[in-house]
């Protein structure tokens, strides 16, 4: 007899895991498709010289008890996965080229100290904007992040811009460049002339109350990033609730009739493709997925994805590998270009945050950093990596000697974590296709173009179909 299910997931990543682990603890028949052949999607690891790595996943930021979201670890904890943490230290900025240490990221628990921080921060990039009465003036701005409802904020702010937000309330340029340089490392537009004009105020004010306003937490799973988190959060929701997850499953098709989700079709080598029923499917996949599964797309859909692109960025991401000539701090950092406010490079070491992965005597880096497309036609890739390795050898000097390989640069005019967090937003509840929703990245509202973020997008989806206000 031909099984049919209640809601059919699509895409086993940090989103669609949480959303399918919800629905079936709410007792409803689930079925989770991947077209990979393991789980974790982006948050997938990869074997590279010997060493077990995730590209892009040394940090996870969490938003555990107050953030207001429904992250992965909230998730995990819900879901009685077995994963443990560690908490990586206070991350760390940077001013190239100043000569001057690092100046940490504290834990800011009242409005007070979070202003302050910021004037500290100021005060050691542009001492020269430090001026009386900035206190007073940024005060309330700072207390309004910090106190609005969480998820209002995500949501009101999400479209607003930095330039908007900040001019609705100040025309102080030391403000608008604390804000701008500020945003642009929290946001991952890097460039501080694009942030203050359409960089999100949401989203970077999502990443200062987690990082600064002491509601998340850095972590990464123990002992290994894929294993220690999408593994056991899989296997908690098939063995705990009966969710039913397969792998190497390429949905080819969300099949509609009548205005109305009926299931989904899968490809098969070689045969007609299966079907499988269901009264619901959700979408977590990414934005550039959408485009293969609609013979016919929604028109809200189709509506977004015409709309355009107002950006031109790309990312570089790098894993380095070092011998122990020197020794690195294993606290993630940013470096930032104090005369243009932009953040330029973000990195750690590994070998101290995820020393599970790293041969004794060695030490394996991982960096990103986040350029212009006028940076890439200027510098290409390979420039950039260059650039991105001086900067190194400025913070720790031996670095460049003591490389032993370093990954072939990963980036693009538009690489897909920048990318998919920056597009117009698809609702999670299609408005015009009955039983339809989406979670991830590319949906509205979200909180953030993190894994905490993507995954409480997930939970979101849960709580609507199961008509509950928390989970
Ligand atoms: C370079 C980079 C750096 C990052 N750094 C960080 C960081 O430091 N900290 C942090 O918290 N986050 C970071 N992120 C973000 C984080 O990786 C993502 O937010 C998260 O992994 C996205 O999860 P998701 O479930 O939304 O999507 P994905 O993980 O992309 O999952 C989508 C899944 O859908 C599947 N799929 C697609 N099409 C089909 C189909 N037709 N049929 C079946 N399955 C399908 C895909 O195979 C995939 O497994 C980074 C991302 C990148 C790319």
């Amino acid at each position: 007899m031909e099984k049919s299910y209640e809601n059919i997931v699509v895409g086993a990543g940090f989103a669609g895991l949480v959303c399918s682990g919800y629905l079936a603890r709410g007792g409803q028949k689930t079925l989770l498709l991947e077209k990979g052949p393991v789980i974790g999607g982006r948050a997938a690891a990869h074997s590279f010289n010997g060493y077990n790595v995730v590209m892009h996943l040394p940090l996870v930021m969490t938003t555990l008890n107050n953030g207001g979201g429904y992250g992965w670890a909230n998730a995990a904890k819900d879901f009685g996965a077995n994963i443990r943490y560690h908490t990586s230290r206070e991350p760390r900025l940077y001013f190239k080229g100043s000569k001057k240490a690092f100046i940490t990221i504290p834990k800011c628990l009242t409005t007070d100290a979070a202003t302050n921080w910021m004037i500290e921060f100021l005060d050691a990039a542009r001492p020269d904007l430090v001026k009386d009465g900035l206190y007073k003036e940024l005060f309330p701005m700072v207390d309004e992040i910090l106190t609005k409802d969480f998820k209002q904020m995500c949501e009101e702010w999400d479209e607003i811009s930095v330039k908007e937000w900040v001019e609705a309330r100040s025309s102080n340029p030391s403000i608008k460049y604390l804000f701008t340089s500020l945003w642009a490392g929290c946001v991952w537009t890097g460039d501080a002339e694009f942030t203050w004009e359409r960089g999100s105020m949401g989203k970077g004010s999502v990443m200062f109350r987690i990082w600064i306003g002491g509601q998340g937490l850095m972590s990464v799973a123990i002992p290994d990033v894929h294993k220690g988190i999408c593994e056991p959060i899989a296997n908690a929701i098939t063995n705990n609730f009966g969710c039913e997850i397969r792998t190497s499953q390429d949905v080819s098709e969300v099949l509609i009739e009548n205005g109305k989700t009926t299931g989904v079709a899968i490809k098969r080598e070689g045969k007609p493709d299966e079907i499988i029923k269901a009264n619901r499917v959700i979408l977590a996949t990414t934005w550039l997925d959408y485009l293969n599964l609609f013979k016919t797309m929604p028109d809200s859909v189709a509506q977004t994805l015409r709309m355009p692109l107002n950006q031109k960025m790309g990312g570089v991401f790098l894993i380095t590998g070092l011998n122990d000539s020197i020794t690195l701090d294993g606290a993630f950092f940013m470096a930032y270009d104090p005369q243009t406010g932009s953040s330029i490079q973000g990195g750690c070491a590994q070998n101290i945050e995820q020393p599970w992965n790293v041969p004794a005597g060695k030490q394996l880096v991982w960096s990103y950093s986040i350029r212009t497309e006028k940076d890439f036609n200027r510098l290409g890739l390979d420039g950039i990596v260059a650039e991105m390795n001086e900067n190194f050898e400025e913070i720790y000097p031996g670095f460049k000697k003591a490389i032993e390989f370093q990954t072939p640069p990963k980036g693009a005019v538009h690489p897909s974590h920048y990318e998919f967090s920056s597009l117009p937003k698809i609702r999670q509840k299609s408005p015009d296709v009955e039983g339809l929703y989406f979670c991830g990245e590319a949906t509205w509202p979200m909180y953030g173009q993190i894994t905490d973020g993507t995954s409480s997008t997930g939970a979101n989806v849960a709580k609507m179909i199961l008509g509950v206000n928390s989970l």
